[in-house]
């Protein structure tokens, strides 16, 4: 199997740290980037503003990290859209994205939603998948996409833009953590957001995807594919433990984001050895 070929190398998208801080993606969104780039978060965070334009009112969507910078940036793009912030929605836990929701939902008075009602809070709401919520003045699809983590959501808008968190990022693959993450589930929610037909994915982290977002879906379900003959062809080789396979498979990938690497892989050894193809005995792994 050779290796996918990703789309998005002939597309025009900024470059690593280009990435405008606020940008007006469609009538419907605002984003901005938040001031927390690193290997694993790209760019820094992505938070999104939704709401009907001349409405005054606008839903955030992943907070981000509770830093004053970002604040102030999100306040002078409600201000821009002469918005308040009337819902904060949350498309999983981790704190890049959690962060600042109960904090920043308290300041505006605006409930907090999301399907973990820890993210949520005791006043907040716990989202159900395929529920449609009317809230500034346009509707937004809960869409259910398990797979990165056992809670992640995406959201579908009436553009047909879909906000996708971390289950597809603007460069590069996402990652299947371990042990909450489970990659059969991530491979159903890769297909379901491709059948939805989206008009443009509005990613967690990195540029937003609008060129041919369905080829980008296809990409990452093929990455995954891949991954997998690349594991089994490195127990051929003699690869007996998952340090020893990550070192094979990601060789070409920065350090830094190894421990991510062997999140992947132990997830991915764990579908494998659902389907029978390898066997898993703590760090050690073998063909059966
Ligand atoms: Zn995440």
């Amino acid at each position: 199997m050779s290796t996918p070929a990703d789309p998005r190398t002939t597309w025009d998208l900024p470059a690593p740290g280009a990435m405008p801080r606020t940008a007006d993606l469609e009538p419907l969104v605002t984003r901005v980037l938040a001031p927390n780039p690193s290997p694993m978060t790209l760019d820094g965070t992505n938070t999104y503003l939704v709401g009907g334009p001349g409405s005054g009112q606008a839903v955030l969507v992943d907070p981000g990290p509770d830093d004053p910078a970002h604040l102030a940036a999100v306040e002078a793009a409600l201000a821009a859209r002469d918005a308040r912030c009337v819902a904060v929605l949350v498309t999983h836990h981790h704190g890049d994205h959690a962060e600042a929701a109960l904090p920043w939902g308290a300041r505006f008075g605006a409930q907090v939603a999301a399907a973990d009602v820890r993210v949520a809070g005791p006043d907040g709401r716990v989202l159900e998948p395929g529920v449609r919520l009317a809230l500034a003045a346009t509707m937004l699809d809960v869409v259910p996409t398990p797979g990165h983590t056992a809670d992640h959501l995406a959201f579908r808008l009436e553009s047909g833009a879909v906000l996708v968190g971390d289950h597809v990022l603007g460069r590069g693959t996402s990652v299947v953590t371990h042990p909450e993450g489970d990659v059969l589930a991530y491979l159903d929610s890769l297909r379901r957001v491709h059948d939805l037909g989206p008009s443009a994915l509005y990613c967690g982290h990195g540029p937003e995807l609008t060129e041919d977002p369905g080829a980008v879906l296809d990409f990452y379900l093929a990455h995954r594919a891949f991954r997998e003959s690349q594991l089994l062809a490195a127990m051929v080789r003699g690869a007996r433990t998952v340090d020893e396979l990550v070192a094979d498979v990601y060789a070409e990938v920065p350090r830094e984001v190894w421990p991510a690497a062997a999140q992947s892989t132990r997830a991915t050894l764990a579908k494998l050895a659902a389907e029978g193809h390898v066997v898993v005995e703590g760090d050690r792994v073998r063909l059966p």
